[in-house]
């Protein structure tokens, strides 16, 4: 730390993001990314754009939100593009919770670095004991609440309906509901925005379209919240989104056939995996999303982690009250599950 950091600052504890090795040559199962590469059409919409690159990009990516309004039902203005959900949701906490942010004591690890970052009180509202979210927890409070839906590391989803619910018990309070994993088998607020003027929904492409990389998001909303949005985001980067990933983002929205596939896929392979590892003794949370949360009676969550490692295969064990024993395993390639199915067994019976 050096002597010229804001003192506002010195006990902030940044985000720890999952481990990406450059080296050695890992199964790769522990940031919840695709397996698959991002549509073809990505990559024919690329062809010659990169000389392009001497450009500034369109601050207002209109290409990419003509075709995220297209596939959703909804008008640009209705829209903003991010540089990942990441800038988005650091957006929100920053301009839209004047009251303090009401999330979850289990969900997404940033929503409490956003909340320190920006002077944010929060309020945590502990899961139940089966780590649902129980959203009668949240009625009449006057935060702003984020609702991680399907919520992350657990993978539970909640019913729009019941979101929606909350959103119209309070006008005057709004609700965020971050969709990251929304599309491997959840149902999404989207269908609300039109009805509801407290309800912001968070999309990113970086897991079910395959463009982690990219950098790619959005968030739908009332027009006057997206205003909003773009008040701090034209008062910060007006360029957030850079020439290749608004092109890659455009033409992957507008692949609907590929994106189902990859989503069809990785829901068989996690249920298929699902039932390889409780045949092995696993217990897990009920998933709809690309990852699983699993915990074994007889290994511990830093061991099972390290396991792994020793054999080339990276999860998430994130720690932490009530979370200690479980892992966060994403669902990969079929052939990778098996090398992980297999990796657990031989775990298992040397620990026997
Ligand atoms: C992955 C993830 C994000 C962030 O994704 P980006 O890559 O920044 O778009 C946001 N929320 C949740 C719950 C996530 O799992």
């Amino acid at each position: 730390m050096s002597i010229f950091l804001d003192p506002r600052l010195n006990t902030l504890k940044p985000y720890t993001p999952g481990e990406q090795p450059q080296v050695g040559k890992f199964i790769k199962l522990n940031t919840n990314e695709s397996p698959y590469p991002p549509s073809p059409r990505v990559l024919e919409a690329l062809e010659g754009k990169w000389e392009t690159l001497r450009l500034y990009p369109d601050p207002d990516c209109r290409e990419l939100i003509a075709a995220i309004a297209e596939v959703n039902g909804l008008k640009a203005e209705q829209l903003i593009a991010g540089n990942g959900s990441d800038e988005l949701l650091a957006f929100i906490f920053q301009a839209l919770c004047p009251k303090g942010a009401a999330f979850a004591d289990i969900s997404y690890g940033f929503y409490k670095v956003w909340a320190q970052l920006y002077g944010v009180s929060a309020k945590i509202v502990p899961l139940r004991g089966d780590f649902t979210i129980c959203l009668d927890d949240y009625r009449g409070l006057e935060e702003t609440i984020f609702i991680a839906n399907p919520n992350a590391p657990t993978g539970i989803a909640l019913d729009p309906r019941d979101i929606a619910a909350l959103a119209k018990e309070k006008p005057d309070r709004l609700v965020v509901v971050d969709e990251a994993y929304v599309d491997f088998g959840a149902k999404s607020c989207i269908r609300y925005i039109n009805e509801l003027s407290n309800l912001l929904v968070v999309h990113t492409f970086s897991k079910s379209r395959n463009l982690a990389g990219g950098r790619v998001a959005f968030a739908a909303g009332s027009r006057e919240l997206i205003a909003d949005l773009n008040r701090i985001k034209f008062s910060f980067n007006p360029y957030n989104i850079n020439r290749i990933s608004q092109i890659a983002g455009a033409a992957s929205v507008l692949d609907r056939q590929y994106f189902s596939d990859c989503c069809s896929k990785i829901i068989a392979t996690r249920e298929k995996s699902a039932r390889e590892l409780r045949a092995l003794g696993f217990e897990m949370t009920e998933s709809r999303a690309n990852f699983l949360f699993a915990k074994h009676p007889k290994l511990k969550g830093a061991d099972l982690y390290l396991k792994l490692r020793e054999r080339g295969i990276l999860v998430r064990h994130f720690g932490g009250e009530r979370i200690e024993d479980y892992v966060r395993i994403t669902v990969g390639s079929d052939m990778e599950m098996d090398a992980l199915i297999d990796a657990l067994g031989a775990i298992l019976k040397e620990g026997t």
